[in-house]
This record gives structure tokens, sequence and C-alpha cells, in this order.
């Protein structure tokens, strides 16, 4: 039963602390995927609304940055508990434009995200923003106006996750939702008014990447970029910030791999890696897309991740019943099912779901939890990321071969050891060129470090790491009688 009235949802960019009307002539839909029905039409905000919400941003800053942290910290409780308060609107607005199912949005979309906002009382309240080293006084300062571009996938999760300690560094904000998912965003902008945020602290601006977020990156008002999504477009936020050295962080994609050990509790492990893998409908970063086992133990999990993929049902997010929700888009489907073909073309073996559409759900973006056996390193399917509930099983020989082709990978986000043996899971572990990984299942700790190596990044959120990415650092070497100084006079005749 959906309370949200929809219709009434803000669909004005948000400047200087008040609803800003576009200088586009045109709009964006905002579309359900389960109903294919449109939402709500939002600006295709232009560069020139871009510029101003960083104008905007730029005549906060000072005064944001000079509050004490205290009274910083006192806004973030405000924002934890209106959060909380106002938690069931917001998951029925990624209900409703992520196409996520119901007690998902409530709990991993909302419940973590709001985790992950409340951690940083924690983290700010205790962090050493200054400290003396010998004779210096080191502080860490805020980076300034920032701009954060996120996408459509876990839109407030990944939104906060910036935002937040963006904020409790002192910074400003300019926020760039997802075309796609613009709704809830605008939601959160009401609520960090509601919160007495200062004007101008932070800004919405909605529209397209290429226009919205290409101008952020580029524009001299902005010090740090802050971007999760493709690899395609960080590379072209990274060249963009490139020209004035701009202080670029990046989250992109991923392609981890889940390594079953020899002596692992194979049923347990690929359970575990089906559920994950249909999570948020394979619509994740840190997905585990590549199961491998062992040769001779390749034919037993095939059966298993059937089995468990059979169990899910897809279907309308907000039927209770629904535990695979719809992909985001028309073109996300079509490019899922274009994997599934292509998986099928080169060979993999097929043993659950397949391209066909699901038996009964005629409208809405709708794709079958599909599991290929059987997938060499050579695979589309084992090469990119498909963001579906698509596994790829794949067999390796010995201990050493699981860890080469985990790595064979141009990406670096996450991943899962499973084994009898925890210490030995955990030396598999150390061996994999990722930002995290899981061993036998540990539960996702929001306090810990987030982020990629290789191709799936630069820099880190979460957690205290998560804190410093917003902050300079200064200096500054204060006299000091007692000590000889530590390297070369630079004045002085001597
Ligand atoms: P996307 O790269 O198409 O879009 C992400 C955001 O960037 C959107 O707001 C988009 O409008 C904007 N954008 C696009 N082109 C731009 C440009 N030239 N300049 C500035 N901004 C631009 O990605 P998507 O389809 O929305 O999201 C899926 C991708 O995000 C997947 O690759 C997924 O792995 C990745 N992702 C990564 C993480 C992480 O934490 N590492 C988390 C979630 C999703």
């Amino acid at each position: 039963m959906t309370t949200l009235d929809i219709g009434a949802a803000h669909t004005q960019h948000w400047i200087g602390g008040a609803w800003a009307r576009s200088d586009a002539s045109g709009g964006i839909d905002v579309i359900d995927p389960s109903t294919e029905l449109v939402l709500a039409t939002v600006p295709a905000g232009t560069a020139a609304d871009a510029h101003r919400a960083v104008r905007a941003a730029r005549a906060a800053a000072p005064g944001w940055a000079r509050t004490p942290l205290a009274e910083r910290l006192r806004f973030l409780e405000r924002l934890v508990r209106r959060l909380e308060e106002r938690a069931e609107e917001l998951a029925e607005t990624i209900t409703a434009e992520v196409g996520a199912p119901s007690l998902l949005a409530r709990r991993a979309h909302v419940g973590l995200a709001t985790g992950i906002a409340a951690s940083y009382l924690d983290i700010a309240g205790r962090f050493e923003f200054e400290r003396m080293i010998g004779n210096s006084l080191v502080v860490r300062e805020p980076a300034g106006v920032v701009a954060t571009i996120t996408p459509w996938n876990v839109p407030l999760l990944l939104t906060l996750q910036k935002i937040v300690p963006a904020l409790m560094a002192g910074c400003a904000v300019v926020h760039k939702p997802s075309e796609l998912t613009p709704l809830n965003a605008l939601l959160l902008a009401e609520i960090t008014a509601e919160c007495d945020l200062p004007p101008g602290v932070f800004n919405v601006v909605v529209g397209e990447g290429p226009v919205v977020g290409a101008a952020l990156t580029a524009d001299p008002g902005v010090d740090l970029v802050s971007f999760t999504g493709s690899v395609r477009a960080g590379r072209q936020v990274a060249q963009a910030g490139a020209g004035a050295l701009k202080r670029v962080h990046l989250e992109l994609g991923g392609k981890s791999a889940s390594i079953v050990l020899a002596d692992a509790d194979l049923a347990q492990a690929v359970r575990a890696t089906v559920d994950q893998v249909c999570f948020n409908s394979g619509q994740a970063c840190l997905q585990w897309s590549r199961l491998l086992v062992p040769a001779e133990r390749q034919e037993e999990a095939a059966e298993l991740a059937a089995q468990a993929a059979a169990g899910y049902r897809p279907g309308p997010p907000r039927d209770p019943g629904t535990d695979l929700g719809p992909l985001v888009s028309a073109a996300a489907l079509q490019r899922v099912r274009g994997y599934i073909t292509q998986g099928i073309t080169e060979g993999a073996r097929l043993v659950a779901g397949g391209p066909e559409p699901v038996a009964g759900l005629d409208t809405g973006y709708y794709v079958r939890p599909t599991v290929f056996t059987g997938v060499s390193e050579s695979m589309t399917i084992a090469r990119e990321e498909i963001f579906g509930p698509v596994l790829a099983i794949m067999s390796y020989s010995d201990e050493a071969d699981a860890v080469r082709i985990a790595n064979d990978t141009p990406y670096g986000l996450h991943g899962a050891v499973w084994g009898g043996d925890l210490d030995r899971a955990t030396a598999v572990a150390r061996q994999i060129r990722t930002g995290q990984v899981d061993v036998n299942g540990g539960p996702f700790n929001l306090l810990a470090p987030f982020g990629g190596y290789k191709q799936s990044g630069i820099g880190r959120e979460c957690g205290v790491e998560g804190l410093e990415s917003f902050c300079e650092i200064k200096s500054m070497q204060l006299p000091d009688a007692t000590s000889e100084p530590v390297g070369p006079r630079l004045r002085g005749g001597d």
C-alpha cells in the first residue's frame, strides 16, 4: 500500500536554500521501472544552472567552514533523526524510481544510508582535526566546494556517503544525482533545510551527466569532485578535472570474484554468492559476478546456484512476495539481455534464467536471475560489468590459479573468499587486488573504508578515510626555542 504522493515530489533544482527554476527549456521524465509510467518531470539542467549552484556554494562555504564542529554535529544529529522520521517516504520514492522492492528499499537503501550518516556522529566527533607533530601544528581544513555526482543504483546511500563526511569536514556541496533517479535527492534537499542547514551549503542540480556533471567538473569554483559511476564517465571526469589539476575522487565499477576454496562449505558459499549477485536485481558495484570453484566441484556448484536462482521471485516491487525488482530502465534491460545472449553465443552453459521475458510480467523491465557455468576467462560475461542478476561460474586448478583468475581484470573493487580454515582463507584474501574482500561471509561494515584498486577507482569512502577525503592538510611550523631545526635553514646567514 503506497502512501506517497509522487505527484507532489519536488521537481526543481535546490540552490542557495530555495527551489530554483532552471534555464532549461526541456525536461527529463523520471520513469517508474515497474510500470513504465512517468512519475515526474525534472528540468534537463543546463551548464548555467550548475554554475549558479557553484556560486551559491562558494558564497556559503566560508561561513560553514568557520562553523564550530559541535554545531555541524548538531546539524547531523537532526539530519539522522529526520531521515529516520521520513524513512518510509524516502523508501517509497526509491521504490518508485529505482524499482527496489519495498523491504530492500527500507532496509538497505534507506536504513543503511541512515546508518552511514549516523556513523559520522562518532567519526567526526572524535576526528583529530588538529594535532602537533614536533613543532608543527597540523590541521585538517575543508577541501572547499565539493561537487558530488552519483549513479542511480543505490542513490540515497551513495549520496549520503559523500555529502555527510563533506559537510562534517566543513565543505559546501553541489550535488548532481543521476538523471534516472533525482527525486530522492530533491527530497533530501528538503530534509537538509528542515535541519537548519544554512542556505547554499547543500545544493542539488538535476540533469544529464555530460551537461550538468561536466559543467560542475569544469567549474573553477569547484575544488574537489567526488564521483561514483561507470569507468567510462569516471575517465571523462578525471580528464575534465585534469586541466585545473582538480582533486578528483572516483568510485567506479567492478567485476568481483567469489572464490570457493577446496575445504569450504560449498552450499553456503554458493547460496551467499547467488544472494549477493541478486541484491538490488544485480545492480551493485560490489557484485560477485564471477564464482570461482575447484574444477572437480563445478557441476555441483552449478546445480546449487541454479536452485538458488530459481528460488527468486521477480515481480512488482510493492508486492510483498517479490524479492527481485525490475532493472532501472529499458536500456538496462536491453543491455543485460544482450549479455545473456552473448554468454550463450560464446559457449557458456546456461543453467538458470535466460534472455526471455519473465512469464506473467509484460510491463516493467524485468530480467530472469541467470546462472552460467563452464565460463572461460576470455568470454565477455567473465570480463565486462553486466550490472544485472547474472552469475558466471568458472573453474580453477589450484589456489594460485584462483587468485590469478580473480585478479585478471582491470577492476579491483570487492570480492569474497570461502574456506574451512579462516587463516588460510584470509591469506588468499590478502592476495586479491581489491579494496574490500569478505571472508566466510563477514558482514558489511559501514566503518570500513570502501573503494577500488586499479580501474575501480581512486580514493576511499566511509569511515575515517571517507572524512579525510574531504580535507586539505596544512602544517604550520611554530617557533620552538628548545630544539634544533629539522632540515635545511631557508633563511639566515649561516
Ligand atoms: P554513469 O557513469 O552512467 O553515471 C553516473 C553519474 O555520472 C550520473 O549522475 C551521470 O549523469 C553522471 N555522468 C555521466 N557522464 C558524465 C560526465 N561526462 N561528466 C560528469 N558526470 C557524468 O553510471 P550509472 O549507470 O549511473 O551507474 C552504474 C555504474 O556505477 C556502474 O559501473 C557501477 O559499478 C558504478 N557504481 C560504483 C559504485 C562504487 O562505490 N564504486 C557504487 C555504485 C555504482
